[in-house]
């Protein structure tokens, strides 16, 4: 009996700790990802960020011994959209795991409205930012329980809100229990494209003054990037937004566009400067055109 109930036992611990952690949505990068504790100095300020300007000045980092970005440099002004494209393995979601300090830089240094935020308490850093996640993880609650999450004072009227601006209205309405519905593992499974609007719903609710997103590599029907498009323009909207993106169709509006390679920024620009470079991003921007002609001709 005891054997049977020591397990048991744990696993309850193991499925607290995860819930308890997921009440910080953002928490997931570190359940996910082992680093060491960074642990705030006793001089950290609970600053407010209120316009949230970022700067990477001059950022290198590596993991062990292993140099992964190095000496990046660049700003997103306030209420700007900055985007971030590159090949797989690049360093982009490595510099979305520094801004929100799940590690230390190396070397440089990543500011906020111009404070260090190695200055700032993680609590008021983590307040300052919503993050949309790669791939977002829903818990065996209700739809609008997942939703709240964003921030769980809301009111139905703001949890609506966000539904809307997010595009899930449709979808929600579609289903015989509407937002009550149960999701997750042990309820209705949602597509990739509309647990990503979920993440944008929650991060509409937050309402911090940084949105980033790290768009989902997973393949989409072009209904739902249509969908997950426009609910991220009425996000960015009021906010100062850092996209990674995979589909360059995601971010040919964006004000500024940083191309990685191998941790370096090899072109800076917007869509049409950096065509007319004719540099790793034109060339990026041919290659997914032609799979698209390909897929569409197939
Ligand atoms: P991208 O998002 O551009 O695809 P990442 O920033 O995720 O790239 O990864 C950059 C490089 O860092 C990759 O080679 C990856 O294998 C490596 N990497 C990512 N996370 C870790 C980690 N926690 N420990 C060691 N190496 C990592
Ligand atoms: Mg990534």
């Amino acid at each position: 009996m005891m054997q049977l109930f020591l397990p048991l036992n744990f696993l309850g611990f193991v499925y607290r700790e995860i819930r308890g952690a997921l009440a910080n949505i953002e928490r997931m990068f570190s359940l996910l990802d082992k680093h060491p504790m960074i642990v705030d100095s006793p001089q950290a300020l609970d600053f407010q960020p209120s316009k949230g300007e970022l700067s990477f000045e001059q950022v290198s980092f590596s993991y062990d011994e292993r140099p992964i970005l190095r000496d990046v440099s660049f700003k997103v002004a306030a209420g700007k959209k900055v985007a971030v494209v590159g090949d797989s393995g690049a360093g982009k979601s490595t510099l979305i795991k520094l801004l929100f300090r799940f590690y230390d830089v190396d070397q440089g240094a990543i500011k906020i409205d111009g404070q260090d935020i190695r200055h700032l308490t993680q609590d008021a850093l983590r307040r300052a930012i919503a993050i949309v996640p790669q791939d977002t993880v829903l818990f065996n609650d209700s739809l609008v329980e997942n939703i709240r999450y964003g921030r769980p004072s809301a009111s139905d009227e703001e949890v609506r809100n966000a539904i809307k601006l997010a595009h899930l209205e449709q979808f929600i309405d579609s289903l015989a229990q509407g937002w009550d519905t149960k999701v997750g593992e042990r309820g209705l499974k949602l597509s990739g494209g509309e647990k990503q609007r979920v993440a944008i719903a929650r991060a509409i609710l937050k309402g911090s003054p940084v949105l980033v997103f790290d768009e989902a590599t997973s393949s989409l029907d072009s209904r739902s990037e249509q969908a997950i498009l426009s609910a991220l323009r009425e996000v960015a909207k009021g906010h100062t937004s850092l996209v990674v993106a995979h589909r360059l169709s995601t971010i040919v509006d964006a004000d500024q566009i940083v191309v990685l390679s191998q941790g370096e920024i090899v072109e800076q620009g917007n869509h049409q400067t950096l065509l007319l470079a004719n540099g790793l991003y034109a060339k990026l921007w041919r290659i997914q055109n032609e799979q698209q002609h390909a897929h569409l001709s197939s």
